[in-house]
C-alpha cells in the first residue's frame, strides 16, 4: 500500500494498479487511530503499512515468530497486538480484555497524567494534583487506580484456598487467643479468645480479663456445642502460643478424646 495520502491509484508487487475511491480515519481501538486510510474496493484484505503505522503513531513494531506488538516509543505502552496466521500478522481487537488497563482508552490529558505518574516513580494522585493542577482541571473524575501501585503496596501473597475442609460441623475447631490489649475496656477485659468452626466458618468470640481463663472458656464452648448442637469436637487447632499446651488443657483433652493440633505461631491462615 502506498503511503501517499492523496493518490488515485495504488500499485501492488506485480505492478498491477488498483483505483483508490476514498480516504479517511479508522479506529482499531480507542488508542489506535489510523489516519489516511485508503479505500481500495478491489483489495480482498485490509492491509496496514508498517512504515506509516510507526510514523503516525510514534510507535515501534516488534515482530516475533508467532505474534507482533506495537509499542509506544514514549510511554513503552503496548498499544497493539497481532498474531501470525498463514504468514500474515493479523491485528487483534485491543478493546477486548482491557479492563485491567483502562488507561488505554484515555484522552490526551489522562494519558499524560499516567505518563508522569510512571516517570515520577508512582506518586499518589493527590500529590500529583498539586504538581499538575492543569492536567487535573480538565478531568471530570478522580478515581485513578494504578495496578502497579496496588501490587507494590501489598506485602503478602494471597493465601491459597484450603482444600481439606471438614464436612461435619464442629469436628475441627480453630482457636486463637489475643492480648493483652494495651487499652482495658470498661468492663476490665484485656484478652479475647476466638473459636472458628472449620466446616461452617461460624465464629465465637469470648472476652477475658486474664489469660488463664482460656480453659474455662473452652469448657463452656465445648459444653455449648454438645448441648445445643449435639455435636462432638474432635480436633482443636491452635498456634503454638502456649495457652493450650499446659497440663490442665492436656488433661481435659485426654478426658474428652480431643486431639490438639498446633500450627506455626503468627500464621492466621
Ligand atoms: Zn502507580
Amino acid at each position: 500500500m502506498t503511503s501517499l495520502p492523496k493518490c488515485t491509484n495504488i500499485a501492488n508487487a506485480n505492478c498491477v494498479t488498483s483505483p483508490v475511491t476514498g480516504a479517511g480515519t479508522v479506529a482499531l481501538s480507542p488508542v489506535l487511530q489510523l489516519q489516511n486510510i485508503l479505500l481500495v474496493p478491489s483489495l480482498s484484505h485490509k492491509l496496514l503499512s508498517v512504515s506509516q503505522l510507526t510514523s503516525d503513531l510514534n510507535c515501534m513494531v516488534l515482530m516475533y515468530p508467532i505474534f507482533c506488538l506495537l509499542q509506544d516509543i514514549l510511554t513503552k505502552e503496548i498499544i497493539g497486538r497481532g498474531t501470525k496466521r498463514g504468514g500474515l500478522y493479523y491485528m487483534e481487537d485491543m478493546s477486548v480484555g482491557q479492563t485491567h488497563h483502562t488507561h488505554h482508552s484515555l484522552g490526551v490529558k489522562e494519558k499524560e497524567l499516567w505518563l508522569w505518574h510512571r516517570r515520577l516513580g508512582h506518586p499518589s494522585f493527590t500529590y500529583m494534583k498539586h504538581l499538575f493542577p492543569d492536567l487535573f482541571s480538565q478531568l471530570n473524575k478522580f478515581d485513578f487506580q494504578c495496578e502497579t501501585c496496588i501490587l507494590a503496596k501489598s506485602h503478602r501473597a494471597s493465601f491459597p484456598l484450603s482444600l481439606n475442609k471438614k464436612d461435619i460441623p464442629f469436628v475441627l475447631i480453630h482457636s486463637d487467643v489475643w492480648g493483652s490489649s494495651p487499652i482495658t475496656i470498661v468492663s476490665g477485659f484485656r484478652w479475647f479468645v476466638l473459636f472458628v468452626d472449620d466446616c461452617t466458618c461460624m465464629t465465637w468470640l469470648y472476652l477475658l480479663k486474664h489469660k488463664d481463663e482460656v480453659l474455662g472458656v473452652f469448657k463452656s464452648f465445648h459444653a455449648m456445642v454438645r448441648t445445643q448442637f449435639s455435636a462432638k469436637v474432635q480436633v482443636l487447632r491452635s498456634d503454638n502460643g502456649g495457652e493450650y499446651v499446659d497440663h490442665q488443657f492436656r488433661e481435659y483433652f485426654q478426658q474428652h478424646g480431643i486431639i490438639h493440633e498446633t500450627s506455626c505461631p503468627q500464621t492466621p491462615q
